[in-house]
């Protein structure tokens, strides 16, 4: 599992136990749920729940109660959702710029499709302002965002992330912990690639 991952789906794991929610990792191979970072095993079980299975397969979930989160889908999600959707489904893949749809292989799933905006969030971010609007009831339109934000790597460099962030109280994007720091580390990988 890349780093990048491992801390969104902590930030995802940290989230969902506060609020009382589960979250499913689904088909992922065994290989992988052996070999998983210790910094996201401490959450198995509680709340994390790390499966072979694909989503349809669980038993627990029923198929006209799940939404998708889906960029391309025609509906925005609002708050009266929380009555219509018991599971909430995100694509497990990281972001590209441009954005390549890579979302269009769920929807063989035929769930229900809502839309968070047309600006691509990173999955941690998708997972927060979908608890925003169906946990706190709070309309997209009144969620403080980020959007594209640059970030100072050092004195004379900053880089701009191609994705919507929540605005945090500080006015910073809102990123897992850990990810500011990371992005650094990749920033320098890759200028060190040059020599
Ligand atoms: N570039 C990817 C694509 O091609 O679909 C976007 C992947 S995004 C980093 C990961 C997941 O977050 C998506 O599969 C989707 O479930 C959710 N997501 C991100 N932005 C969204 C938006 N604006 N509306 C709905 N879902 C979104």
């Amino acid at each position: 599992m890349g780093a990048w991952s491992t801390l969104e789906y902590i930030a995802i794991s940290t989230e969902s136990a506060v609020s009382g929610s589960d979250f499913y990792l689904t088909s992922v191979p065994p290989s992988l749920a052996e070999d998983l970072p210790e910094s996201l095993r401490q959450y198995i079980d509680a709340p994390l729940k790390v499966t072979s299975s694909e989503v349809t397969q669980l038993s627990e979930i029923y198929a006209d109660r799940v939404c998708l989160l889906d960029p391309q889908a025609e509906k925005e999600l609002s708050p009266a959702d929380a009555e219509a959707f018991d599971a909430f489904v995100f694509g497990g893949i990281l972001g590209d710029d441009p954005p390549r749809d890579r979302t269009a292989e769920l929807r063989k799933y035929g769930y229900q499709g809502r839309q968070l905006g047309k600006l691509q969030m990173t999955t941690d971010t998708a997972v927060r302002v979908t608890r925003m609007v169906i946990e706190e009831q709070k309309p997209l339109v009144k969620i403080p965002y980020a959007d594209y934000p640059e970030l100072k790597l050092n004195e004379n460099e900053s880089t701009q992330m191609p994705f919507r962030y929540v605005k945090g109280k500080d006015g910073e994007p809102y990123m897992p912990e850990g990810m500011l720091e990371l992005i650094k580390k990749d920033a320098d990988k890759s200028f060190d690639d040059f020599f």
